[in-house]
């Protein structure tokens, strides 16, 4: 991949930070945005903004025709069986909570969600609340020491009383890759249905739902050099027919009476309001950047930068990485000694260098690896080696500005 080329379609990276070139190394929370995407936004609202679906006006078909195309691409990204069964939402929280409503309605008392301790919150939490609502329990698949899932503990966990597996495909601060495939497999054995959180995936890897045969996968735009405030919940076309719609209100309804209404098809059914039409077509541009460059090139480059990390960064004494070994996602969370990843971060926010610190909205995880925060260094399409290469000389001041914090 020709990375500086890539570099070029990113005018937010050509900037300075506190006096130095910005390295950004924060994608994992959000995903900066070629000009390609930039300017669908752009064209969007100088050419042709209007409501869709209802319109018979030429904007108004226009923005529904290229709402609808985006999710035509999008769904061939995924390699859905068809379009209708991708409901745009928010982003993988609403995806997950969309779930956890709809068809976490229809659980009862004693039944059982199958989780892993390294679910970001929003595939935690959306489940806490259904279990609360309806005296279902969580139980979770065990980790093993190097952050990868004890699949061997699968079968004793998949029980009669076992509603849903719902899974991360790659951890937010581990980098660990699920073998979800596997994991879909072993639940449809006992007739479980299976949801993937590809928020960490979809944006980094091929993603094919039909030959993973994952019953949901959510997953955000903002992620995958997308707009803000687009996600997306695939799912298979028996499981959506069945739920109840999540948000009611305008577009989702047939026909409405006073007193009872009937549901739209799908995708309609679950998308109540206006929709998020820009960020839909923004993000199908996104999908034509992407599909681009190749998938497999996207993950072989974050390979790279993985293997080249954990080779710079072990190399800077004091530094303790998270997570197993590669293939792994682009995400390296770590600590230096002591010194808290808050004043961390602070020391390198003034070389121009741009990393996450705290809990990474996984606070259990954070706590079976036995720290109070870590810092982490996410990648994408447009980070280089040299940058990974400027975070470990950085990270070398910060042991001369703290010293006495950092040496164990
Ligand atoms: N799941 C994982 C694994 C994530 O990393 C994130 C974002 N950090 C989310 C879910 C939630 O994404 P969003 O905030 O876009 O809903």
């Amino acid at each position: 991949m020709d990375v500086e080329a890539v570099r070029r379609q990113f005018p937010i990276l050509s900037q300075e930070v506190n006096g130095h070139p910005l390295v950004y190394l924060d994608s994992a929370a959000t995903s900066q945005k070629p000009l390609a995407v930039i300017e669908a936004v752009d064209r969007y609202y100088r050419e042709y903004n209007a409501n869709v679906h209802r319109g018979i006006h030429t904007l108004s078909e226009r923005a529904t025709e290229a709402m609808e195309e985006a999710r035509a691409k999008v769904a061939r990204f995924i390699h859905a069986p068809a379009p209708e069964q991708l409901v745009f939402v928010n982003n993988a929280t609403e995806a997950i909570n969309l779930v956890a409503y709809s068809y976490g309605s229809r659980l009862a008392e004693g039944d059982e969600i199958l989780l892993t301790p390294m679910e970001h919150h929003s595939n935690l939490v959306p489940w806490q609340l259904a279990a609360r609502r309806t005296g279902a329990r969580l139980r979770f698949i065990p980790l093993l020491p190097d952050g990868t899932l004890d699949l061997s503990q699968m079968d004793r966990l998949l029980g009669p009383r076992t509603r849903l597996v719902a899974v991360t495909h790659v951890s937010n601060v581990l980098g660990t890759i699920n073998p979800v495939g596997d994991i879909a497999a072993a639940a449809h054995r006992q007739g479980v249905p299976v949801l993937v959180d590809g928020a960490q995936s979809v944006p980094h890897m091929p993603v094919d739902v039909q030959a993973l045969d994952c019953d949901f996968l959510a997953f955000s735009g903002h992620k995958m050099l997308g707009p803000m405030g687009i996600g997306v919940l695939y799912g298979k076309r028996e499981l959506l027919e069945r739920m109840d719609p999540f948000l009611a209100g305008g577009e989702m309804i047939s026909e409405a009476e006073l007193e009872c209404s009937t549901w739209q098809e799908l995708p309609y059914k679950f998308e109540g309001g206006t929709p998020h039409v820009v960020g839909a077509i923004g993000l199908g541009a996104a999908v034509d950047f992407l599909e681009g460059l190749g998938m497999d090139e996207v993950f072989r480059h974050e390979q790279d930068l993985v293997r080249h990390a954990l080779k710079v960064l072990r190399e800077v004494d004091g530094v303790q990485i998270y997570g197993p070994e590669p293939p792994r996602g682009g995400v390296i969370a770590f600590n230096l000694g002591e010194l808290h990843p808050h004043d961390l971060s602070t020391v390198l926010d003034q070389e121009g260098i741009a990393i996450r610190v705290g809990h990474h909205c996984a606070q259990p995880l954070t706590r079976w690896l036995d720290v109070p925060a870590t810092a982490r260094a996410s990648f994408y399409v447009y980070t280089t080696r040299d940058e990974i290469d400027v975070l470990a000389r950085a990270l070398e001041h910060a042991k001369e500005f703290f010293g006495h914090v950092v040496e164990r």
